[in-house]
């Protein structure tokens, strides 16, 4: 299929179908998008021409990769603002911490429309998704001397 090569990180206007069965998914700039009125909150809303899904901005503004779905990533953002760790998560998920993380970064650029996703599709609290932000602002302070540490007492000493 076409490769969209400038889009690796996020789809900066957001604007790609959400809905997996239509044959737009996840692919942006391929004009299959018109503006459709905003949300009760202002959020721009779109429809796919293609399928006729309407849907917010805050939905398709997240992150557009190639290797991974969106859903698992979100997914794991979900998880680790549920307080599962980024090390249990790498593990049962298979994706590497610094991917992990990485994700994160790029998400707390785009924290606004992130947000609304975890809030609307995840049922996360704002506390929740606050606590997401910590983990890419003070990185130095989650590192890896003190998992390295605490991992064999099992990791949930706090
Ligand atoms: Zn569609």
């Amino acid at each position: 299929m076409e490769q969209v090569k400038e889009q690796e990180g996020l789809a900066s206007t957001g604007t790609f179908c959400p809905k997996k069965e239509c044959r737009h998914y996840a692919k942006v700039d391929e004009g299959n998008l018109i503006k459709f009125g905003r949300s009760r909150q202002g959020v721009q809303r779109y429809q796919c021409k293609s399928c006729g899904t309407t849907f917010t901005a805050t939905r398709g503004t997240f992150f557009y990769r190639k290797h991974t779905p969106l859903k698992d990533i979100l997914e794991t953002l979900a998880l680790l603002a549920e307080g599962v760790g980024i090390s249990s998560l790498s593990r049962a998920k298979g994706f590497k911490e610094e991917t992990i993380l990485s994700w994160l970064r790029e998400a707390s650029r785009h924290s606004e429309a992130v947000e609304g996703v975890l809030l609307e599709d995840y049922r996360l609290s704002k506390a929740q998704v606050d606590g997401l932000w910590t983990y890419v602002g003070n990185k130095g302070q989650k590192g890896a001397m003190r998992r390295a540490r605490a991992v064999e007492s099992s990791g949930a000493a706090r």
